[in-house]
C-alpha cells in the first residue's frame, strides 16, 4: 500500500454513498474504511448514514429526506428523555 494512500474527511463524506452502494473500488473501499477506523467523527457519519439507508432504504446524494431525518432526530430526542 503506498504511503501517500489517505483520504480526507471531507473525501469520505464524499464518499460514503458510493461506499454503502458498494459501488467503490476495493483500493478506494479499503482507504475509506482506513479512515473511519482512525476518525471517530466519520465513523460516526457512516453509522448515522447507515442507520438513515436501513429506515428509509436508500439515499441519493444531496437528498437526505426530510422525513428521515426527523425520524431519526425524534428518535434520539426520545432516547435522551430515558
Ligand atoms: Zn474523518
Amino acid at each position: 500500500m503506498a504511503e501517500h494512500a489517505h483520504i480526507s474527511c471531507q473525501e469520505v463524506v464524499e464518499l460514503v454513498n458510493d461506499y454503502l452502494e458498494g459501488t467503490l473500488t476495493p483500493h478506494e473501499a479499503s482507504l475509506f474504511e482506513q479512515h473511519v477506523n482512525f476518525c471517530d467523527g466519520c465513523d460516526w457519519y457512516l453509522d448515522q448514514m447507515r442507520t438513515t439507508i436501513s429506515t428509509v432504504g436508500r439515499i441519493s446524494e444531496e437528498e437526505v429526506p426530510p422525513e428521515a431525518r426527523d425520524r431519526l432526530l425524534g428518535a434520539f430526542r426520545e432516547w435522551k428523555r430515558r
